[in-house]
């Protein structure tokens, strides 16, 4: 007998299959018939995942595009100076940090709140150190950065002025303190350069010209 099929009526599906054929499954032979429908859900699935973890990316990335500095322009060479010659050049709180490793009070210094966009270089020779995109608010009351421009610019030593040991960082040029940095900052580096805004200048982004430090 011929039966007459309906397209909605999915029964002669079951009926023409031999019940010893693994086929005779209804959810496989419904998984089946709507196999397009399935392959068009699992397409939309992996655009939006694909479309998050873009979103997410950008959240995280370091946006360090929209200040560039160019190094080929700048002489790394180091600065030797008598500290009779950095007494003349800087103030006495200027010295008494950047030479003698001492700490501003916090919530004291100029840029603790600096929200700008530029470039922040050593106030002793004006080596570009950090740029405002990896500056973070830390709530520690001295300026937080994340990373220095390049690793380069960056000494660092070990203190124990405090009776346990510190990381301490310096200008690589001139060897001026800047501050210390600690393992507890925010991704991606997980670091926390925590930097006196006395041994700092501020060049706003649209001052290209940085000084060479001589
Ligand atoms: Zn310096």
């Amino acid at each position: 007998m011929i039966k007459e099929i309906n397209y909605i009526d999915d029964s002669y599906l079951y009926e023409s299959i031999p019940s010893w054929c693994p086929e005779n499954n209804l959810f496989i032979i419904r998984i089946k018939k709507h196999m397009r429908y399935i392959i068009m859900l699992l397409a939309l699935s992996i655009v939006s995942c694909k479309t998050n973890s873009q979103d997410k990316a950008m959240k995280t990335a370091p946006s360090t595009d929209n200040i560039t500095i160019d190094f080929s322009k700048i002489d790394l060479s180091k600065i030797t100076k008598s500290e009779k010659e950095w007494k003349s050049e800087l103030t006495d709180q200027e010295y008494y940090v950047i030479r003698e490793k001492g700490t501003e009070r916090a919530f004291t210094g100029d840029y603790v709140s600096n929200k700008k966009d530029g470039v922040y270089t050593c106030k002793a020779c004006q080596l570009p150190l950090f740029t405002s995109t990896t500056k973070f608010k830390s709530g520690t009351g001295w300026p937080s950065y994340y990373q220095p421009i390049k690793k380069e610019v960056i000494l660092e030593d070990t203190d124990h002025l405090l009776g346990y040991a510190r990381t301490e960082v310096m200008c690589a040029r001139c060897e001026g303190h800047l501050g210390h940095v600690f393992s507890d900052g925010p991704a991606p580096t997980g670091l926390r350069y925590c930097i006196n805004s006395v041994s700092l200048d501020f060049v706003e982004k649209e001052k290209t010209n940085l000084r060479s430090g001589n």
